[in-house]
């Protein structure tokens, strides 16, 4: 296994850098810094920012429209957009439903909904879990019935991130009850403003609304805007998952949260303190593990390999690693951390530039951390697929 990047890799790195640093909008950069949200006008600024260059579709390949970008690329991109304090993309569309259509949809689907994604226009939800499956996703209930060239779809979608901005959504739907609960389950596209679909905000304890439920009480979709065969959506909704894990690293956010903590101990004389200078030289020790994780997952894909199950070791590392750096910062930054206001009050305290860097958005990354061990199948999840499918127990 080779770890180091080329002389090619690095010079990519330096054009991505010069791009952060003289083209990417600096309101974004400062808004992010300032712990507020960003609003739906603010993720398709940056959005526009990287299609202006083409670096929307990072994951795509290139017939899709996208990048084509090598492994290496790829992170040497998300380790720069982290370094900057850029904005990640909305990864609804790019990340999940995108590939969906351009691997599985016909030519139609694809002309009709990648464009909107490619030039970030259109803003997409997704909506798998149910108030009574989320880990035991395949036990779903929603339902989606013919009717004509239509389906009338029935029932509640939850934890939907961004529903409220979103323009569609991707579902996953019980078309019939069949034995294996795998079976029978649909994957369809459904228009927003269709007639039938209410979003409720869910506040979270971080103070801010990015979750929701979604109802859909007899909502006519057409059949049309099925992706492939009717009980097969549970085959294309967990088709790309393995390989875009690596995302949930974050190795250059977490080295920047982690350098903040150290000045701001150093300002408040905490770097004196052997209990907390081992707690540090922990994390910082922890997050080396983690990137040479990440690094032999890409060198492991490079070589031809797929990185399958090792995702799920990532995703456990990398998220107790976060939350861990973020309790650390909350302890770190004291007298100085903002208490999670909703983003309503917010601007009465963010952009206070007397604070050391990273403690205005503290509390509600830490409290927000929280729900990384749950989303994107939860670390216990995980823990039983390293069991089973790498340990072989
Ligand atoms: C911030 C956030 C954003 C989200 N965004 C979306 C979204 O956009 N769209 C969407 O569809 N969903 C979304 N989700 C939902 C997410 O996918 C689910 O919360 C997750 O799958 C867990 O399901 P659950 O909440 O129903 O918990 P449950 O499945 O009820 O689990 C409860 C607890 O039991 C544990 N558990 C369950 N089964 C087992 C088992 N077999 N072995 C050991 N332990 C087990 C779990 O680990 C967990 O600790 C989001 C969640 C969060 C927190």
């Amino acid at each position: 296994m080779d770890f180091s990047f080329s002389a090619k890799d690095e010079e990519f790195r330096m054009k991505v850098r010069d791009f952060f640093e003289h083209e990417y909008p600096r309101e974004i950069v400062e808004k992010m810094a300032s712990g507020a949200s960003p609003t739906k006008a603010d993720y398709q600024k940056s959005e526009r920012a990287f299609a202006a260059r083409g670096w929307l579709a990072v994951n795509w390949p290139k017939s899709a429209g996208g990048t084509g970008w090598s492994a290496n690329e790829k992170y040497i991109f998300d380790e720069e957009l982290e370094r900057a304090g850029a904005l990640n993309v909305v990864p609804m569309g790019l990340l999940y439903v995108g590939p969906v259509i351009y691997t599985f949809g016909t030519d139609e689907q694809k002309k009709r909904w990648l464009p909107g994604i490619l030039d970030s226009t259109t803003f997409w939800a997704q909506g798998y879990s149910e108030p009574g499956s989320g880990s035991d996703l395949a036990s779903l209930q929603a339902s989606a019935v013919v009717d004509g060239d239509d389906y009338i779809v029935n029932g509640t979608k939850i934890w939907t991130s961004l529903a409220q901005h979103a323009d569609w959504i991707f579902c996953l739907l019980r078309t019939s009850q069949e034995e294996k609960k795998q079976e029978g389950i649909t994957f369809l596209l459904i228009d927003m403003t269709t007639p039938g679909i209410t979003v409720q905000p869910i506040i979270t304890i971080d103070g801010k609304h990015s979750l929701n439920s979604v109802t859909f009480e007899n909502v006519r979709v057409p059949q049309e805007n099925r992706i492939g065969e009717e009980g097969k959506g549970w085959t294309y909704a967990n088709y790309l998952l393995g390989h875009e894990r690596t995302s949930y690293a974050h190795v250059a956010g977490k080295r920047k949260q982690l350098r903040n903590i150290r000045e701001a101990a150093r300002e408040r004389g905490l770097l004196a303190d052997p209990a907390f200078i081992r707690k540090l030289g922990e994390l910082e020790t922890r997050l080396d593990t983690l990137e040479i994780t990440v690094l032999r997952t890409l060198s492991s894909v490079a070589e031809g390999g797929a990185p399958g199950n090792e995702s799920s070791i990532l995703k456990v590392i990398a998220t107790e690693l976060a939350q861990d750096i973020t309790e650390l910062g909350a302890e770190t930054y004291g007298p100085y951390v903002q208490p999670a206001f909703p983003d309503s009050v917010a601007p009465a305290w963010t952009g206070n530039t007397a604070l050391p860097a990273g403690a205005a958005p503290a509390v509600a990354a830490y409290l927000g951390a929280r729900a990384q061990s749950i989303y994107g199948g939860s670390n216990e999840i995980q823990k039983n697929i390293i069991a089973k499918r790498i340990l072989g127990l």
